[in-house]
């Protein structure tokens, strides 16, 4: 790759729609090469960023797993003191679990990893991976002017003109160019002629000499339940009765309600008596858990489920998979998960 400047990223390719493209003599769609990035997009030596590239093996992200995650962060530890930046593609499908499972995975984080992918193949005319593409890469490797220090050192998901802190975030429409949402916190960036970053919803460092320190393992022994009028006993105890089970994101209505019913709350404090580390997320996309509001939620507080206030069902899973990882006790788990790690909830 060509080096025009003392900025660089490196670009981590793993698959998705982004890497795509509409082979010219059969018309069907085959892999993008992004070796060859500058020979495909030569107006990219314009960004004066030098842009290497670290392909994994192409996968859709519906085959993603924890092991991707680790990868992931093994290769920006690897990587970390060469790079500005690093730029991650991804399918859509499973890019905010990604995101905010590597926000967990990388400890001490000061330079930005930002998460994108596309709607339509990069190399197909009408594609928004070009411009989620180059933006990502400026975004990756912009720094402060008055202190040259990364302008948004987190774990963000670029998309349609936006950039949200990545725990943040959920998949949200599987047709629109803007297919992510991060309801309950404000985008870190919105891009128009100008990048305006939002200086005071991005996180800082709190230690800025701290090592960066990666997580190599998520335990992947949880279950998310979502309630329903008429979910059954025998369908919520064989799933919170499984034996490898440690954690559970229950998803529930509104502020945090559930059923009152004796069996239900019965069945949870069985659970949470073994062991398993159960968290109260909503089922709503915008607001907040707050189980003081009404005896539904009244009754679980009471019996130890963990109130997940506002974070989305991909950063609690993750978060639970990487505290479990960690080998805590499950009353450090439930401590931990009610409290923000890196911004994942208000
Ligand atoms: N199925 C694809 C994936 O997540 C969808 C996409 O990339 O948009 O890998």
């Amino acid at each position: 790759m060509e080096n025009t400047d003392n900025r660089s990223i490196l670009l981590i390719y793993t698959g998705g729609t982004i890497g795509m493209k509409t082979d010219a003599a059969t018309g069907a769609l085959a892999p993008f090469d992004f070796s060859s990035i500058y020979d495909e997009f030569p107006a990219l030596r314009s960004l004066d960023i030098r842009i290497d590239v670290h392909p994994f093996e192409p996968i859709d992200s519906s085959n993603v797993t924890p092991e991707l995650w680790v990868q992931l962060a093994e290769i920006i530890r690897e990587k970390y003191a060469a790079y500005d930046g690093f730029v991650v593609l991804h399918g859509t499908d499973t890019m905010s679990f990604s995101a905010s499972a590597l926000s967990y995975a990388l400890q001490n984080l000061e330079k930005p990893v930002v998460f994108t992918g596309s709607q339509i193949p990069i190399g197909v005319l009408r594609t928004d991976g070009r411009e989620n593409l180059i933006t990502a890469i400026e975004l990756a490797a912009a720094r402060c002017a008055e202190d040259g220090q990364a302008m948004a050192p987190e774990v963000s998901l670029y998309f349609q003109n936006k950039l949200f802190r990545g725990n943040r975030t959920s998949k949200f429409s599987a047709e629109e160019f803007g297919a992510f949402r991060s309801d309950n916190y404000p985008a870190l960036a919105e891009v128009g002629v100008n990048i305006h970053y939002n200086r005071a919803a991005i996180l800082r460092p709190s230690a800025p000499t701290e090592k960066l320190r990666i997580c190599t393992h998520f335990d992947p022994n949880v279950a998310i339940v979502k309630i329903f009028p008429g979910l059954t006993q025998t369908t919520l105890r064989a799933i919170l009765g499984a034996a490898n089970v440690r954690g559970v994101v229950l998803e529930t209505y509104g502020a945090g309600n559930a059923p009152t019913a004796g069996w239900f709350i019965d069945t949870l404090r069985e659970t949470i008596a073994r062991g398993v580390v159960v968290v109260n997320v909503s089922q709503c996309q915008s607001g907040t858990v707050n189980m003081e509001l009404y005896e539904t939620g009244m009754q679980m507080q009471q019996i130890g489920v963990v109130g997940g206030r506002d974070m989305t069902t991909e950063a609690a899973v993750t978060k639970l998979m990487y505290l479990l990882g960690l080998g805590l006790m499950p009353q450090e788990v439930a401590a931990r998960m009610g409290g923000s790690l890196r911004g994942e909830l208000s």
